[in-house]
């Protein structure tokens, strides 16, 4: 896991080391301590700040989990609690964490190990987010220095639990899953200094036998059309310029208005928003990605030219087992579909190795599929066996050392695809949002519209959140060089 600079909440992003997908989560801005989010509220020097009404929050997963972090900080900053920058100048600690793996979810209560000592000091100790919600009350036997577990979808009641807490009450919880609750959730404070992330589509009613997000994050649930157009106005008005739609499988978006958009529409109404130069979207699935999503990214160019499809397996077979309601060929169709587009549209996607009884026939197929795609990026897992799911019943187990080694075979055709591809675009002009700023002088980076980092040279003096042109100039398999032209 890689540490982010995120203002003051520790953000690590999502097991990298399995990921050929790097590129695509951080560039130099993440590793630039000294940027900081428009719209935040001033962090309070810790000798300023009195033990009570003040928070540490810790993060761990994936971008829904920060932007729920950003609304867990919405919700008590608005209440009157201060956030800090350490465990140890806040009276209470907060862990929002992820279950997706179960590597994940052992962090959690090894972390949790080491702020034990915090209880005897009087401060409150609180797991957020998935293992929250997959383990609830029994957090409290495996850790019962903890006193509070809340998931997701009762981040609002947060206030009340906490004074629940500080009216006697040794532990209490927030474990409801079907509430919307969160969506309106205030968000004042946002993490990325550029880029403002809204939910608009919680939970997932899709069951791939592998998943534990139905369980964690509870039934589908879609925002209201106009509450999303709302908060891109305000963003925009607070002077962000880009914009990303999350949800599990963001484009299966159900307006429950009489509005009825479409998710393609929605696309066109945020990019319509003023103020606004870039939207993006993700994660999509691929049975409800259809033609009106990319007839919609090529009439706006607002829209970025880059689509998250997780595919998970080459093999067809092994996507029945997965429960994953597409075969390999009508994945393949919606590639073709995006291919076709009038814009050179970047594609990435998920993959998981070593799925119970994937055979090396059905790994091959995978590995054929990286060849036939030619992904911009992945992010590659190992099969991680999760309570609750179909999968974790089913036989013929892959033993971890072949799952490892799956993984580093895949990796290494994926780096050769991507450094390939990536020199193909050596000679280019690209529109970069520039996000980081090196300690190097006169060294920048952002991402293009694709979502690929550029890294560049200029000798401009400010150009932080500004858009400008770079050309390309030379590539690695994670991201390409360049010089700033315009
Ligand atoms: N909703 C998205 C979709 O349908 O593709 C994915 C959301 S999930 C949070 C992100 C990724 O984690 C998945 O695409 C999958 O590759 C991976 N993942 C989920 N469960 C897993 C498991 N049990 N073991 C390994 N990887 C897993
Ligand atoms: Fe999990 Fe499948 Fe839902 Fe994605 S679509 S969140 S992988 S159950």
């Amino acid at each position: 896991m890689t540490p982010k600079a995120a203002g003051a909440v520790a953000t690590y992003v999502l097991d990298c080391e399995e990921s050929m997908g790097r590129t695509f989560d951080i560039g130099l801005d993440a590793l630039n301590g000294s940027l900081r989010p428009k719209a935040e509220p001033a962090l309070l020097a810790d000798q300023d700040l009195s033990r009570r009404g003040t928070f540490f929050l810790e993060t761990f997963g994936c971008q829904m989990n920060e932007h729920d972090s950003e609304k867990v900080a919405g919700v008590l900053l608005a209440r009157g609690y201060q956030q800090v920058e350490t465990p140890d100048a806040a009276s209470v600690i907060f862990y929002n964490t992820c279950s997706i793996r179960e590597k994940a979810a052992q962090k959690v209560f090894s972390r949790l190990g080491e702020f034990r000592e915090k209880q005897h000091e009087g401060k409150i100790i609180g797991v957020l987010g998935c293992v929250a919600q997959q383990e609830g009350e029994d957090i409290f036997k495996r850790a019962p220095w903890v006193s509070l577990v809340c998931g997701s979808a009762s981040y609002r009641k947060l206030p009340e639990l906490l004074a629940q807490l500080e009216s006697g009450n040794h532990r209490v919880t927030g474990l409801d899953t079907d509430t919307d609750e969160t969506f309106e959730t205030e968000v004042t404070r946002r993490d990325h200094p550029w880029r403002a992330y809204l939910t608009i589509i919680e939970g997932c009613d899709k069951a791939c036998s592998y998943c534990v997000v139905p369980y964690t994050r509870g039934p589908e649930r879609s925002r209201a059309s106009e509450a999303i157009l709302r908060e891109v106005r305000q963003v925009a008005d607070a002077g962000y310029t880009e914009v990303q739609l999350l949800g599990q499988t963001v484009n299966s978006y159900a307006d429950p208005t009489v509005r009825k958009m479409k998710f393609s529409e929605l696309l066109l109404a945020v990019a319509d928003v003023p103020g606004i130069r870039r939207v993006r979207f993700t994660t999509s699935h691929p049975r409800d990605f259809t033609q009106d999503i990319v007839d919609a990214i090529d009439a706006e160019p607002k829209v970025c030219e880059h689509v998250h499809l997780p595919v998970q397996s080459g093999s067809s077979r092994v996507l029945r087992e997965m429960q994953r309601t597409y075969t390999r060929a009508g994945y393949l169709e919606k590639i073709a579909m995006i291919r076709a587009a009038k814009r050179a549209i970047a594609i990435t996607t998920d993959i998981i190795v070593g799925f119970p009884g994937e055979t090396d026939a059905d790994f091959d197929q995978t590995l054929s599929l990286l060849d036939e795609v030619q992904y911009d990026g992945i992010f590659s897992f190992k099969y991680s066996p999760r309570p609750n799911t179909p999968a974790m019943s089913m036989p013929d187990a892959i033993p971890e050392e072949e799952k490892s080694r799956r993984l580093a075979m895949l990796q290494e055709r994926q780096r050769e695809i991507q450094i390939a591809h990536n020199k193909s675009q050596i000679g280019k002009t690209f529109e970069v949002l520039v996000s980081g700023k090196s300690r190097r002088e006169g060294q920048w980076s952002g991402y293009t519209s694709s979502h690929k980092v550029m890294n560049f040279t200029s000798q401009a003096a400010e150009l932080l959140g500004t858009y400008v042109q770079v050309k390309a100039t030379d590539a690695t398999p994670n991201s390409l060089q360049g010089e700033h032209v315009a």
